[in-house]
C-alpha cells in the first residue's frame, strides 16, 4: 500500500464536468486530485464522440472553463464557430490533447494531480462525512484523504459506493446511443445534396454562405417521429424497403461534420434500448448497435452523394448513456423550476436548453423551447453527506428537468460552481 496522500478536493471522473471542476479548483489554489478510469480525459466528449457542445448558457455565469477550453481548442485547430454562432464545435480525438493541455497549463499545474486508469476501491466515512478513499491505480492501492469529494462519474458510481440515496421518478427511461464517425466523406458533394433536398434550416444547414467560416461544415437529421417533416426520411424508408436498413434504424438519424477535419462526420446514432438494469440485455444491445452502425455505413454509401467511399474511423469507446442514476441532493430540481424560470440565491448556471427526452416510443421525444432558467447549487450537494458534491448528468433533478440540464456546457458550469463553493467553505 502506498503512503496516504492528502488533498483539499478529490474529483472522481475526468469527463465533461469533472475536468471543469478540476481546472477551477486548482486555479482557486485548492490542492486537487482528479482520477479517471480511462487513459484520457473528456468522458462523453472524447470517448463518447459527443459533438458539438449544444448552445445552452444565456449568460457568462460559470463559463471560465468553457472559454479556456475553446481558446485552447482553437490553438490545435480542433474547434470551429458554426453559422449559428455556436463556438462549441470540437474535434473529439484532438480534444484529448486539448484537455491534457488545459489541465496541465501554467495556471493550474502546481495544484492539480491527475491519475489515469484509476478507480475507487473503498470509501471510509464517519457519520455524514467522507474521510478517505482507497484508490486502485494499475493494481496499486493508494489511500487518499480529502476534505471534499466530487462525484463526476456520469453514473454516480462513487455516490453508490458511499451509500447515497437516488431519485426514482424515472418511469420513461431515455434511449441511449452508440455514436460513431465516418471518414473519407466528400463534404462539398454531400452539403450541396442536402441543401437541395432540405430547405428546413431547423434541421439541415451548412455554413457554405457564412463568409466567416474557412472550412465547410454541415448538420442534418431525420427521425421516425411524424410531428415534423423529415426530408431525409424518404431515403431511409427506401433503404428499409431495399433491405439495407431495418425500420428501427429510422428512429433517430443525426449527423454533424467534425471541426478540424474536411472529411469526417459524427453520427448521433444508432439508438440503444435502455437495459441498464440488465447487464446481459445491455451487452446484447451493444452488439446490435455495432451491426446497426455497419448497416448505416452501407446506407449512406448507397443513398447519399459524397459518402460513396466512406469508412468507419471510430466507434465510441464510451456508450452514449443519457441518464442513469440521479443522486438525492439537498434540493431536488423540478420541471416547474425550469418552466417558471425560478430564480435562486446561489445559481450555478443560466441556460435555456430545452427539455430533451429521447423516448423509446414514436412521437414521444421532446424538444420544447424554453425561457431562461437557473439551477441552484443545492442540487449538486448530496443529501446524505456534508462533503460530497455530484456534478454533470448525475445531479439531483427530476427526470424531465434533468434532460434539459445534462448538456455539456451546463455540466461544465456545474463543475465550476462547485469549485467556488468549496473554495468559499475552505477559506
Ligand atoms: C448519445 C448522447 C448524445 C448527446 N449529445 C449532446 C450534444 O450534442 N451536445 C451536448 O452538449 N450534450 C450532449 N449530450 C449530453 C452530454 O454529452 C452529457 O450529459 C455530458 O457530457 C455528461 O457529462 P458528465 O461529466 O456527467 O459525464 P462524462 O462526460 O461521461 O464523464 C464521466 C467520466 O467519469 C469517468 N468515470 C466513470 N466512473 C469512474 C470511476 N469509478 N472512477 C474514475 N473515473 C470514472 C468516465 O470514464 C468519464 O470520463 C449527449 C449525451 C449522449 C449520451
Amino acid at each position: 500500500m502506498e503512503k496516504t496522500k492528502k488533498y483539499d478536493v478529490l474529483i472522481i471522473g475526468g469527463g465533461t464536468s469533472g475536468c471543469a471542476c478540476a481546472y477551477n479548483c486548482a486555479k482557486n489554489n485548492l490542492k486537487t486530485l482528479l482520477i479517471e478510469k480511462n487513459n484520457f480525459l473528456g468522458g462523453l466528449m472524447t470517448g463518447g464522440l459527443v459533438v458539438p457542445i449544444m448552445k445552452s448558457s444565456t449568460s457568462n455565469l460559470n463559463t471560465r472553463y468553457y472559454k479556456k477550453l475553446i481558446k485552447t481548442a482553437k490553438k490545435y485547430n480542433a474547434q470551429i464557430t458554426y453559422c449559428d454562432k455556436n463556438d462549441g464545435w470540437l474535434n473529439p480525438e484532438l480534444l484529448k490533447i486539448v484537455l491534457d493541455d488545459v489541465l496541465t497549463s501554467n495556471d493550474v499545474k502546481n495544484n492539480l494531480d491527475i491519475l489515469f486508469e484509476t478507480t475507487v476501491l473503498d470509501i471510509l466515512k464517519k457519520g455524514n462525512v467522507i474521510q478517505s478513499v482507497i484508490l486502485n491505480s494499475n493494481l496499486l492501492s493508494i489511500p487518499v484523504e480529502a476534505k471534499y469529494f466530487v462525484d463526476a462519474t456520469g453514473s454516480a458510481e462513487f455516490s453508490k459506493i458511499a451509500g447515497c440515496k437516488f431519485l426514482d421518478d424515472n418511469i420513461n427511461k431515455q434511449q441511449n446511443s452508440l455514436r460513431f464517425i465516418l471518414g473519407n466523406v466528400d463534404f462539398d458533394k454531400f452539403s450541396k445534396f442536402i441543401e437541395k433536398v432540405d430547405d428546413n434550416q431547423d434541421i439541415t444547414n451548412t455554413n457554405r454562405n457564412d463568409s466567416n467560416c474557412k472550412e465547410l461544415h454541415f448538420t442534418t437529421a431525420s427521425t421516425w417521429d411524424t410531428n415534423t417533416k423529415w426530408a431525409l426520411d424518404k431515403y431511409l424508408k427506401r433503404a428499409v424497403n431495399d433491405g439495407v436498413l431495418k425500420n428501427s434504424d429510422r428512429a433517430y438519424f443525426q449527423i454533424f461534420s467534425i471541426a478540424g477535419s474536411n472529411n469526417q462526420v459524427a453520427f448521433n446514432c444508432p439508438r440503444i434500448n435502455n437495459y441498464l438494469d440488465s447487464p446481459i440485455e445491455y451487452s446484447k444491445e451493444l452488439i446490435k448497435a455495432r451491426k446497426a452502425i455497419y448497416r448505416l455505413l452501407n446506407f449512406v454509401r448507397i443513398y447519399f452523394p459524397g459518402f460513396e467511399n466512406a469508412i468507419i474511423t471510430n466507434i465510441a469507446t464510451q456508450t452514449g448513456i443519457r441518464e442513469q442514476n440521479r443522486v438525492k441532493t439537498k434540493h431536488i430540481y423540478k420541471k416547474e423550476d425550469i418552466l417558471s424560470g425560478k430564480v435562486f440565491e446561489n445559481p450555478v448556471l443560466e441556460a435555456n436548453y430545452p427539455i430533451d427526452i429521447h423516448s423509446n416510443k414514436k412521437n414521444k421525444s421532446t424538444l420544447k423551447k424554453l425561457q431562461k432558467y437557473q439551477l441552484p447549487i443545492e442540487s449538486l450537494m448530496a443529501a446524505d453527506f456534508d462533503n460530497l458534491y455530484v456534478i454533470g448528468k448525475i445531479l439531483g433533478a427530476e427526470f424531465s428537468a434533468h434532460s434539459a440540464l445534462r448538456v455539456q456546457k451546463s455540466c461544465m458550469s456545474m463543475g465550476e460552481a462547485v469549485s467556488y463553493k468549496i473554495y468559499a467553505l475552505d477559506h
